[in-house]
């Protein structure tokens, strides 16, 4: 058997969407922008939706859009995709990474008020595999020193906090719609807002930096073409359009994971939570328990794909990677929680449209997998 690490889950009134805009002339800027943006604002809660062509771009808005530049800090999470923290270097602004909470893997808050100086600017947490922030605190934080919270909610869209849709959380969140997110439109995200002036420069600069209602070649700021298709807006409305049943599939996958997974020795099951919150499940995540390290892990993904199951090692910390050690000089041990997480995780097949026999081989499979690796890695470990 094989067994996707993800797949996207593609019907035919989605093919048939996408085949509607085609046989029309409005290929971009037509009908189904808005309303693929007046869908994505009602699944934020938010007064505004921009589409955008990926997350990256909605996440490089945002921070634009916050006037956010040279020398400015922005605090955010080194245990996440990278795009959250290139966005910032996008304006020469400088990422301050602060460490994790142990258990839900999104920034701590107590880290965070201790990381602020006088240059820091913003906040953007990162709903790490679609499990909402300690947000109530991090608003707090926010508003004792006036700082702006981007959401990066590209792993986590209808995921909410305290009963509020993450993304209407802040002052600005991002949705992503890469084929491996819980809903796709091919390459897309969407800038979700209650704030007018940043909804404004959002699809100013997402449009060559043209203004509403401007002369097609005048120009007010430096805009960029971050604009998503009609094409791509079709796919999204119909995919948007069966959201709730989707997120309850993939809780049903979860929960089926979880079953299973929780009868392997050495392997602990994500169960960690804010109060009041549901997740949104992007990812099934396991760890490895403490005496296993990194080689153990690895060995572990190795048979795991040995057996046709998919796998990743989600996430290697973003200070750690070259582009950062370059820059910022980090190395090993600048964060120690991210580091002891991002060295036992493995994310596991998850998609849509997992079947209960894949998700029972994935398990079988993983359990051989532990069994092997940790007797020989004990008995080795014994004799050294
Ligand atoms: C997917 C993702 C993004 C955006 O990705 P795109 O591929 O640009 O759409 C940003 N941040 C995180 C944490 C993500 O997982």
């Amino acid at each position: 058997m094989r067994v996707r690490l993800s797949s996207p889950d593609v019907n035919e009134s989605d093919k048939a969407a996408v085949m509607e805009v085609l046989n029309s002339s409005a290929l971009s800027l037509g009908p189904k922008l808005p309303e693929f943006e007046q869908m994505a604002a009602e699944v934020a809660g938010t007064r505004h939706a921009i589409a955008v062509n990926s997350g990256t771009s909605g996440l490089h808005l945002c921070v634009k859009a916050a006037g956010l530049g040279d020398g400015d800090e922005v605090i955010t999470t080194p245990f996440s995709f990278i795009a959250s923290a290139n966005c910032i270097l996008y304006e020469r602004a400088t990422p301050v990474f602060v460490d994790i909470d142990p258990e839900t893997y999104n920034l701590d808050p107590k880290l965070v008020e201790r990381a602020i100086t006088s240059r820091t600017k913003a906040i953007l947490p990162v709903h790490v595999f679609g499990r909402p922030c300690n947000m109530r605190a991090l608003q707090r934080i926010a508003v004792k020193h006036g700082l702006t919270i981007i959401e990066d909610s590209c792993e986590a869209i209808g995921a909410s906090y305290r009963g509020k849709p993450v993304g209407s959380l802040g002052d600005a969140g991002v949705f992503a719609f890469y084929p491996n997110k819980q809903i796709t439109t091919g390459e897309g995200g969407v800038v979700v807002t209650n704030s007018d002036d940043i909804a404004r420069q959002c699809r100013s600069m997402r449009n060559q930096g043209r203004s509403d209602g401007a002369e097609w070649l005048e120009h007010d700021v430096l805009g960029y073409n971050y604009r998503l298709s009609d094409i791509n807006c079709a796919l999204g409305i119909s995919q948007l359009a069966r959201l709730t049943e989707v997120l309850e599939a993939r809780r049903r996958n979860a929960a089926a994971y979880h079953q299973l997974v929780s009868d392997i020795p050495g392997v602990i099951p994500p169960t960690a939570r804010e109060p009041q919150c549901s997740i949104s499940w992007f990812v099934y995540v396991v760890r490895l328990t403490d005496d296993c390290g990194r080689e153990t892990r690895d060995e572990v993904l190795a048979f795991l794909r040995a057996r046709g199951v998919e796998c990743k090692n989600y996430f290697p910390p973003i200070h750690l990677q070259p582009l950062y050690r370059d820059r910022f000089r980090y190395s090993e041990g600048a964060f120690p929680i991210t580091e002891h997480v991002a060295e036992r995780t493995i994310a596991l097949p998850f998609f849509t449209r997992l079947s209960e026999g894949q998700i029972e081989y994935v398990c079988s499979s993983l359990k051989a997998a532990v069994t092997s690796v940790r007797r020989r890695v004990l008995v080795a470990g014994a004799y050294n």
